[in-house]
C-alpha cells in the first residue's frame, strides 16, 4: 500500500477544532486518523474519582430536569437538534478523521442524530400512563424517569447509537451520562459541547471518555446510575449484565450479529448480487447488522457468485473524504490484525480493491466460501469487509442454516413469493428482517436482538418507555 496520497477535507474544516474533555484524572490518549495511521489529537480521560464526581453532578441534575414542564423539555431537545443540525458538517467531517467513515455515511449519522433528538422531542408531551378501571377508586399509571442513566457505545457507530440512547432516555426525563469508545470519542464530546449550547441544564447530559473497565464499569456499579444501555461485544455485554445484577440495574444489551441475507432462485438476482456488498461492507464490515453470510439456493448458486464479483470489485474503497467513498479503512492496526489472522488460510472467492489510499488499517472487501457452517469464516463475528457465501437447499433448510448462530440480530430475504417471503422472516430468529431490502435501522421502529445479539429494544415509540418504570396509583373515592 503507498502512503502518497494524504486525506482530504474542505477548507472550512481544515484544521478541524477537537473538543475539550473537562476530565483529566485518567491520563491522555492519542487518537490516531484510521485512513493516513497519524496522531490527530490528544484526549484527557477521566478516571474513577472524575466519573463518581460526573455521576454525582448528574443526580443532582436529575430533579429538577424531570420537573421541567414537558413542553419545555420538548422545546430543549428541539433546540438540541438544531444544533446538530448548524453544526452537522464539523461533526461529519470530525467522524471522517477520528473513525475513517465515508463522508457520505459521516452526514448520515450526524442527520441521524438530529431526527432521533426531534423524533423524541415529541416524547415528554406523550409521556403517557393508563387509568385501569378498578372498584372503589381511580387507578392511573405513571411513567416515572429512572434517575442517571449510563450509555455505553462502541466504536463502530459512535453518534448514532449514542443519539439512540441518550434522545429518549433525556425526553423520559432522566439526566445521561455518556462513556464514548476509547478509540472514537470525539462526535460525543462535541454533542456535550452542543447540548449546553442549546440551553441544556449543566450535568443534565455528559460524556466521560474513558477506559470501559474504568468508566463503563463505574455506570455498572456506582448506585445512583439506575439503568445501563450498553452496545458492543457479547463478551462485555455479558460481564455488564452480571455487573448489574447485583443492585437489580436496568440494562439494554445491543450486541453482535451474524445476520444472514438469503436469496432464494426466484429473487431478482441481478438487485441482490448489486446490494450485497453494500450490506457487507459499508462501514468496512464493522457493523452489527453486516449481511456477513450469505446464503444462495443451490439452483442459482453459481450464477449468483458470478454476478456478485463485479459488483464487488466495482465496491469503492477509497480516501473516506471523497464524496464517492464507500469504504473507508477498519477502524485500528489491531481490528485489521484480527480480520486478517480469520483470512489465514481462507478459500478465498474474489476480493475488492487491494489497496487503499494512503498508510493507514485498510483491507479489501473479500468474498469467502467456508467448507463446512463449522468455520470460523461462517460462525464468528469478524467485523471487517469478509463475507462468506454457501448454499442452501430449500426453505426449510434457509431457516435451519441462517438459525444455526448465537447471534439474531437482522437479516435479509430476496424472494419474489411474499408467502415464502413471510414464511422465512417468521422462521428466522432475529429482531430485525427486511425483505427484498437490507434497511436495518429506521429510528421510529424498534431495533434490537434475538439470543445473544441482545436484550431490550431500542429506537420505535417505546423507548422513553424503557428509560422509566411504572408507578400504579389508586386513589379511593369511596368512604
Ligand atoms: P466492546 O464491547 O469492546 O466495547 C464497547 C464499549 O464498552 C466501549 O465503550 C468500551 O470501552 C466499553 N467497555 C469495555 N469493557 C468494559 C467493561 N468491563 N465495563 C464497561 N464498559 C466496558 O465493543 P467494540 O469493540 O467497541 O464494538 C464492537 C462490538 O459492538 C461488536 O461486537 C458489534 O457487533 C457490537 N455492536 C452492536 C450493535 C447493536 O446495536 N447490536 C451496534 C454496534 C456495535
Amino acid at each position: 500500500m503507498n502512503s502518497t496520497v494524504t486525506q482530504s477535507q474542505p477548507a472550512e474544516f481544515s484544521p478541524l477544532r477537537f473538543p475539550a474533555s473537562p476530565f483529566s484524572g485518567g491520563g491522555s490518549v492519542d487518537l490516531l486518523n484510521p485512513a493516513t495511521a497519524t496522531r490527530l489529537t490528544t484526549v484527557q480521560l477521566a478516571d474513577r474519582n472524575d466519573t463518581d464526581q460526573a455521576i454525582e453532578h448528574a443526580h443532582r441534575a436529575s430533579a429538577p430536569w424531570s420537573a421541567i414542564a414537558p413542553g419545555e423539555r420538548a422545546r430543549l431537545l428541539r433546540s438540541f437538534a438544531s444544533a446538530v443540525e448548524e453544526n452537522l458538517e464539523e461533526l461529519a467531517w470530525l467522524e471522517v478523521a477520528n473513525s475513517g467513515h465515508t463522508i457520505s455515511n459521516a452526514r448520515w449519522e450526524a442527520a441521524n442524530v438530529r431526527d432521533v433528538l426531534n423524533y423524541y422531542s415529541a416524547a415528554p408531551e406523550r409521556l403517557f400512563g393508563r387509568q385501569i378501571p378498578v372498584a372503589g377508586g381511580l387507578d392511573v399509571t405513571f411513567h416515572e424517569p429512572l434517575g442517571v442513566v449510563g450509555i455505553i457505545v462502541p466504536w463502530n457507530f459512535p453518534m448514532p447509537i449514542a443519539g439512540w440512547g441518550f434522545a429518549p432516555a433525556l425526553a423520559a426525563g432522566n439526566t445521561v451520562v455518556l462513556k464514548p469508545a476509547e478509540l472514537t470519542p470525539l462526535t460525543a464530546m462535541r454533542l456535550a459541547e452542543l447540548a449546553v449550547e442549546a440551553g441544556l441544564p449543566e450535568h443534565v447530559f455528559t460524556v466521560i471518555p474513558g477506559p470501559g473497565a474504568v468508566v463503563g464499569d463505574r455506570f455498572v456499579t456506582h448506585p445512583l446510575v439506575r439503568k445501563v444501555s450498553f452496545t458492543g461485544s457479547t463478551s462485555v455485554g455479558k460481564q455488564i449484565m452480571r455487573g448489574c445484577a447485583d443492585q437489580v440495574k436496568r440494562l439494554t444489551l445491543e450486541l453482535g450479529g451474524k445476520s444472514a441475507n438469503i436469496i432464494f432462485d426466484d429473487a431478482n438476482l441481478e438487485v441482490a448480487a448489486a446490494t450485497a456488498p453494500g450490506a457487507a461492507f459499508d462501514n468496512a464490515g464493522q457493523d452489527c447488522c453486516a449481511r456477513s453470510r450469505i446464503l444462495v439456493q443451490s439452483t442459482v448458486y453459481e450464477r449468483f457468485l458470478e454476478l456478485l464479483e463485479p459488483a464487488v470489485k466495482a465496491f469503492r474503497m477509497t480516501d473516506p473524504a471523497s464524496a464517492d467513498a464507500q469504504m473507508g479503512p477498519l477502524i485500528s492496526a489491531s481490528q485489521r490484525d484480527s480480520v486478517l489472522a480469520h483470512l489465514d488460510g481462507a478459500n478465498v472467492a474474489y476480493r475488492g480493491a487491494t489497496a487503499g489510499p494512503s498508510a493507514g488499517f485498510w483491507l479489501p472487501p473479500t468474498v469467502v466460501l467456508p467448507d463446512t457452517a463449522e468455520d470460523a469464516l461462517w460462525r464468528a463475528e469478524i467485523f471487517g469487509p469478509v463475507v462468506a457465501v454457501m448454499p442452501f437447499d430449500d426453505e426449510s433448510d434457509a431457516i435451519q442454516k441462517a438459525n444455526d448462530t448465537e447471534y439474531g440480530l437482522s437479516g435479509s430475504i430476496f424472494t419474489s413469493d411474499i408467502g415464502c417471503a413471510l414464511r422465512v422472516a417468521r422462521g428466522v430468529a432475529s429482531g430485525n428482517l427486511s425483505i427484498n431490502s437490507h434497511a436495518s435501522v429506521r429510528y421510529w421502529t424498534p431495533f434490537g436482538g434475538f439470543k445473544q445479539s441482545g436484550l431490550g429494544r431500542e429506537l420505535g415509540p417505546d423507548a422513553p418507555n424503557s428509560f422509566t418504570d411504572v408507578k400504579n396509583v389508586f386513589i379511593a373515592t369511596d368512604d
